[in-house]
């Protein structure tokens, strides 16, 4: 299986797909942006967040709000019951083996900074971790710095002109010096939906740790950890119609017994005393401090959102934003797609000549249009595409075929007037 984005069980109860339903979900998405109905196409960055989700976090706020795990009175027991029971929806959403397994983290850069401070008493001089160069810099930074303090060295899996990880250059990479593989499932940039079942499965016969980046994936549908076999997986709850503020670590249980905790403070311990402290079970070795009780909450709410979805409409959905843009992107002259994989997920990066991608981004932002423009984390990629940025269309579940229209109407008109 190459990971295509394909929809998993959708329940039986679950209403045929239809998009007008959906945004009556997202009021943000019923207003004008200078005069104009906003089109918002910057979801990759941070997605919108369905009405389910403002009212789980205000029922919260309004009913329930206190500390978590302190057990003298009922507030504080229906915080802990709200929080926890937002764990065990993480844990089904990606079928990890227990609750114990998901992490709080503030999002995928902490969970992936989480990870590399956690291995890093494993690594020693020469060692070596792969990344690939169509990373976020939240999937490289956190590596580099833990090369730096531990002597091992950081090598990058190629890329082609398509914007897919080049395999045999993954294969020449993967040697007995290899302890960490962390990739992304799903490439913010170019969409790319990268093989990471094939990527775990090499990893893993050379015997290294698999990380794997799932902040782009996640908005799609669930996921699998237990049939991908990786060692931990990362996402942020704000990509995935969520509450920004927090996100998830899932690793497997025996890495996580193993490895150091993150942060010192409440929470995170056992007993402490001068002499030695000594920590909690998992989860909480690796929460220290008061969590984002309400934001789990929030998550929770946006995950049996989309579980409630028809998938398989969704999913053909956005291919077909994707199809129609592709189809309106090629009869502009002088604009050019970057990433063009066979396996995507509904994101365009594009250049048109003439114009800067910043340009671009102000001009569609004068007429409601709201896109991503710049290097969009991924420095190593724009130096090797040899660009300083591009203009990124993302589109999700709440867009329609008449956005992507008047984007492509709009991109023409600026062409026109300004090239
Ligand atoms: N990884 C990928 C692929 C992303 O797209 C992003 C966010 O843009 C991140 C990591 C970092 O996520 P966050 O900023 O929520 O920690």
């Amino acid at each position: 299986e190459n990971n295509p984005v394909t929809p998993q069980s959708t329940a039986a109860t679950a209403t045929p797909f239809d998009v007008n339903r959906i945004r009556q979900d997202f009021g943000i998405l019923q207003q004008s942006v200078n005069g104009k109905p906003l089109i918002y196409l910057d979801s990759a960055a941070s997605a919108q967040k369905p009405e389910c989700v403002i009212q789980a976090m205000t029922h919260y706020y309004h009913n329930d709000n206190a500390n978590v795990h302190r057990g003298a009175h009922t507030l504080g027991d229906r915080a802990t019951a709200g929080f926890e029971g937002a764990r065990k929806t993480v844990q089904q959403f990606l079928n990890a083996r227990e609750s114990a397994e998901i992490i709080w983290v503030r999002g995928t850069t902490e969970a992936i900074n989480l990870v590399a401070n956690g291995l890093a008493p494993e690594l020693e001089a020469g060692d070596e971790i792969i990344v690939s160069r169509m990373e976020h810099h939240a999937n490289i930074v956190p590596w580099q710095l833990v090369a730096e303090r531990t002597g091992s060295i950081v090598r990058v899996i190629d890329i082609n002109e398509a914007g897919e990880l080049d395999l045999e250059s993954y294969k020449n990479l993967l040697n007995a010096k290899t302890r960490v593989v962390a990739v992304t499932q799903v490439s913010n940039v170019l969409g790319t939906i990268n093989p990471v079942n094939e990527l775990i499965t090499l990893a893993k016969a050379a015997g290294a740790y698999t990380v794997i980046d799932g902040a782009q994936r996640v908005p799609h549908g669930s996921v699998d950890v237990q049939a991908l076999d990786c060692d931990f997986y990362a996402f942020s709850s704000h990509k995935l119609f969520g509450p920004t503020g927090i996100g998830v670590l899932y690793g497997k249980r025996e890495h996580l017994e193993r490895m150091p905790p993150y942060q010192g403070g409440g929470e995170m311990i056992e007993r402490v005393s001068f002499e030695k402290t000594t920590f909690n079970v998992l989860p909480y070795k690796f929460e220290a401090g008061t969590p984002a009780i309400c934001e789990a909450v929030g998550l929770a709410a946006a995950i049996d959102y989309m579980q409630a979805l028809d998938r398989t409409g969704m999913a053909a959905h956005e291919q077909k934003l994707y199809e129609l843009a592709q189809e309106r992107a090629e009869k502009i002259t002088g604009l050019r797609i970057i990433g063009t994989a066979e396996q995507k997920v509904p994101v365009m990066s594009f250049l048109i000549d003439g114009l800067h991608p910043s340009d671009i981004g102000t001009l569609l932002d004068q007429q409601g249009i709201g896109i991503r423009t710049g290097h969009h984390c991924a420095m190593p990629l724009m130096e090797w595409f040899n660009i300083p940025g591009t203009a990124r269309a993302s589109f999700a579940l709440y867009n329609t075929e008449d956005e992507v229209n008047r984007l492509f109407d709009a991109l023409e008109k600026i062409q026109r007037l300004f090239t």
